[in-house]
């Protein structure tokens, strides 16, 4: 077993690190304030191949692996959640998605634009009135010769406003057994006829991110942009969350790792009682507690991705993983803003961002409620995986950076 980083994995780090904190750092918190994107990030982002991390180089990525990805989103939510959210997004579910179940035709077409950060991708699933209970959605598709017409609402989709193309799952099939067997996603373009889309504002949180619905409308979708097999959807989707989870888990620790640096700082500063508050031992305890944590998760989500890189189904682990470091982001967000006193309770200081920000991912991905149900059932023996048609590939660096 090694724990060490290898070269390639430092220099990620650094690279996403140097880019957060000088690009994104200083201009976060007008961005938070105003609800408005920061601008050019995710230009910057393709540019700097960030958005392609863990795609093979033939398909326009960077041909790391998928602890890189891992590291990137730790260090993007570091300064902040809405760069992680774009790689839940735009990467995970969308781009992993397309690497998983895409034909060859499809990798061509979108996950090469996609990998070169030419055109952003987002996840397209959750609708007003089906989130956790994902089955009983109610978007659909009818096949009208070479094209599938698409009509309903998804809600709470980031980057709705800002992506070119989405990964959208809808029921096609309507007398299957079981309700899941009759969903099929697509990936489709969201210049076309019959869209329409908008932001939704007034969110706790994320708030310098994009978070909307998007409307379909008699929306003609060509066939050959199914991905996976019609009936395939439920299974094509909760694959896409096994790679959304992960990213959601590995930025939540970074969001811990910055409420601890930012409480490590303060309490050196502050004095109350003669002394810098970090001498008072309640003040060490959540100064501790977040380090534990930070620890724990940190370990939690490499390992998810360690499996990742070999090719073994993670579903278990990417749960444990991204409901304890969600869990404990938005403790240590919590706790920080009391290390910090009134001062935290301001947006002078960070942390209070923090903590609205660490709010969503409790919720989203797979409310942490699912993911306890969705561990129990493995706990309990009732779940076992079962070989999916299309298995998300092991990661080989020949294969990876091939051209
Ligand atoms: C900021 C943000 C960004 C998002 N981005 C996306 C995105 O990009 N793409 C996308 O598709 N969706 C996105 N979502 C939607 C998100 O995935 C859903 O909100 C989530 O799946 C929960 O669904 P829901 O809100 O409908 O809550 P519900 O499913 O209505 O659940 C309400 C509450 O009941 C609980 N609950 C439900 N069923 C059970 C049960 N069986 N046992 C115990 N408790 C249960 C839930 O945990 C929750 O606490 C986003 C949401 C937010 C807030």
């Amino acid at each position: 077993m090694n724990f060490e980083l290898s070269e390639e994995h430092s220099m990620v780090q650094k690279m996403v690190r140097d880019f957060a904190q000088k690009e994104i750092a200083p201009i976060i918190k007008e961005a938070d304030r105003t609800g408005e994107m920061a601008p050019n990030v995710l230009e910057r982002m393709g540019e700097l191949g960030i958005l392609g991390i863990c795609i093979p180089v033939r398909y326009g990525g960077q041909g790391m692996d998928y602890i890189s990805l891992g590291l990137a989103c730790e260090e993007l939510e570091a300064i902040d959640t809405t760069l992680r959210v774009v790689m839940s997004v735009h990467t995970g579910l969308c781009s992993m998605t397309l690497l998983q179940w895409g034909t060859e035709e499809q990798k061509q077409k979108f996950l090469i634009p996609l990998a070169k950060g030419e055109k952003i991708g987002c996840g397209a699933f959750s609708e007003p009135g089906a989130g956790s209970d994902f089955a009983n959605i109610q978007a659909v598709g009818k096949r009208d010769g070479d094209d599938f017409v698409l009509n309903g609402e998804k809600m709470w989709i980031s980057l709705a406003t800002k992506a070119d193309y989405a990964m959208v799952t809808v029921r096609t099939l309507f007398d299957t057994e079981k309700v899941s067997s009759g969903l099929t996603t697509f990936i489709v373009d969201l210049e076309s006829p019959g869209i329409t889309r908008g932001d939704i504002h007034g969110k706790l949180g994320v708030r310098a991110g994009s978070t909307g619905w998007i409307s379909f409308q008699d929306v003609r979708v060509p066939a050959a942009n199914m991905v996976g097999e019609e009936g395939e959807g439920f299974k094509v989707t909760m694959s896409a969350f096994d790679s959304g989870r992960y990213t959601v888990a590995a930025g939540a620790v970074g969001l811990t790792r910055a409420a601890l640096e930012a409480s490590v700082s303060y309490a050196k500063e502050r004095t109350a009682f003669g002394a810098p508050i970090a001498q008072h031992q309640l003040i060490q305890q959540k100064i501790a507690g977040m380090a534990r944590d930070y620890e724990i998760g940190r370990l939690l989500y490499l390992k998810a991705g360690w499996l990742k890189n070999r090719g073994e189904r993670n579903t278990y682990e990417t749960s444990i993983a991204k409901h304890f470091a969600t869990d404990v982001s938005f403790t240590a967000a919590s706790e920080a803003i009391q290390v910090h006193g009134a001062y935290g309770y301001s947006d002078e200081y960070d942390v209070e961002r923090y903590m609205r920000n660490a709010r969503g991912a409790i919720i989203y991905e797979g409310s942490n409620e699912i993911q306890t149900l969705i561990q129990a059932d493995y706990a309990l023996g009732w779940r076992k995986d079962k070989p999916l048609r299309c298995e998300m590939p092991a990661y080989s660096t020949e294969e990876w950076q091939s051209t």
